[in-house]
């Protein structure tokens, strides 16, 4: 299958060939004919499977075929993140590079004029993060009555940063008869309604792994004393001589501590989290991605979306209490076809969430001991789930499907081309 296959016109198939894209990835394929078709899509898909293009390419194709004498906003791309929306933008720029279609991003976290004055000269398409699209509209800056296309990115993340209230009222300024596509990297009951809630009788859309390039994301879970996870990680990089090392923590004082405990071993380590400023995590990404730093620390929040090629080595050094973070966070190994690596150090009050992770990705792990970092014994019956953030509900998963039940199996799309811009993220207490 090619792009002209599904149904794109000559200036876009032009900006797909100048990206270096050879062939539409599994959900592209998928999604692409159904958006053409004005269908409502329900996408499962996480950040690197081309979804971005998916969406924004029939999107292109469709506002091509309109005239209008000054642009007004046609399509909305709503996502959680100030990263993403940046991320998303650059997209459409790359892909509507010869054709006459005006897009403007607007996010919150910087000031507003510049994203006002785009407003005002004219937009076609509008990617936004909630905070800031709401924010404008009550100033009466955004006319959003002509929105045909609405696109839900990233919905499961959306829910968990606690922008359900502002979606919904994001839809009332809407138009009733519009195209909607939902994409989420995982499907909760609350995913479930909301997109009950606003899809007419969608088509779903997945991204099987269904590649036959070996990319393999090995995961390795190692049981271990809490107070020596530091040490460990200290010589798994140094005997391993790792040079590019992504670690999560839970939060943002777990990462600044570790950071400094990194940067004493003279192992050079940059902390990215809710509490850094833009410029900070711009720059950490931006350093990290150039190798001058060796290891990036992150918390969940900040590092959702971040597209890092070639990452052999994530390492979770305290285990998310959501589970979906594990698929998200272990997603950022293995792209471009390079195989990675994702080692979960797990103290006795992790136990419990390990297994619910299990739970998601239907795997069951084998849990390694190393000599002179073993836990203390445990019994079973005394594996209890330690309290988690607060507002934060653990069980959320139950009704989650897993998107990456062969783990081995996954392919991404990654364009070696196109190094993303790093930005930040909003929300979120602790991380
Ligand atoms: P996304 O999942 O949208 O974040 O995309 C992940 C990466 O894959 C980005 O760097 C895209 O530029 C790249 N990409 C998207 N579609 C394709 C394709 N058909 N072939 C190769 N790379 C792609």
């Amino acid at each position: 299958m090619t792009f002209k296959d599904l149904g794109l016109s000559a200036p876009i198939l032009k900006a797909i060939e100048k990206k270096g894209y050879i062939e539409p990835s599994p959900i592209q394929g998928k999604a692409i004919p159904q958006v053409l078709k004005g269908k409502d899509v329900l996408a499962s898909a996480q950040t690197g499977t081309g979804k971005t293009a998916g969406f924004v390419l029939p999107i292109l194709e469709k506002l091509i075929k309109q005239e209008f004498k000054r642009p007004v906003v046609r399509a909305l791309i709503l996502t959680p993140t100030r990263e993403l929306a940046a991320q998303i933008q650059q997209n459409i720029k790359e892909y509507s590079e010869f054709v006459n279609i005006r897009n403007v991003v607007i996010y919150g976290g910087v000031n507003q004029k510049p994203q006002v004055s785009a407003l005002r000269s004219g937009v076609d398409i509008l990617v936004a993060t909630p905070g800031r699209l709401i924010d404008l509209n009550n100033q009466g800056h955004i006319n959003l009555k002509k929105v045909e296309m609405f696109v839900l990115d990233e919905a499961d993340r959306m829910l968990d940063m606690g922008f359900l209230r502002d979606i919904q009222r994001i839809m009332t300024l809407l138009p009733e008869r519009r195209q909607n596509l939902l994409f989420s990297a995982t499907f909760s009951k609350d995913i479930k309604k909301l997109a009950n809630g606003f899809l007419d009788n969608p088509i779903l859309v997945e991204a099987t792994p269904e590649n036959t390039t070996v990319e393999v994301i090995k995961q390795r879970v190692i049981r271990m004393d809490k107070p020596r996870k530091t040490a460990y990680t200290i010589k798994m990089i140094e005997e391993g001589d790792w040079q590019q090392v992504l670690i999560f923590t839970r939060t943002k004082h777990g990462a600044n501590k570790l950071c400094q405990k990194l940067n004493n071993k003279k192992i050079t380590a940059m902390a990215i989290h809710g509490n850094k400023s833009q410029n900070q995590r711009t720059k950490a990404l931006a350093q990290f991605k150039k190798g001058e730093v060796r290891v990036l620390v992150a918390t969940d929040i900040a590092a959702r979306g971040i597209d890092i090629p070639l990452l052999p080595h994530v390492i979770n050094y305290e285990i998310p209490n959501i589970s979906e973070d594990y698929v998200h966070r272990i997603g950022r190994t293995g792209r471009a076809g390079a195989n990675g690596v994702a080692i979960s150090l797990v103290d006795n009050d992790e136990l419990a969430y390990i297994r619910d992770i299990e739970k998601l990705t239907k795997q069951k792990f084998d849990k390694e001991i190393i000599e002179g970092y073993e836990p203390p014994h445990i019994d079973e019956k005394d594996i209890k789930a330690p309290k988690g953030n607060p507002g934060q509900n653990r069980n959320r998963n139950r009704n989650s499907r897993n998107p990456i039940s062969k783990p081995g199996n996954k392919k991404h799309y990654h364009n070696s081309k196109n190094s993303k811009k790093g930005g930040n993220r909003g929300g979120g207490n602790k991380r």
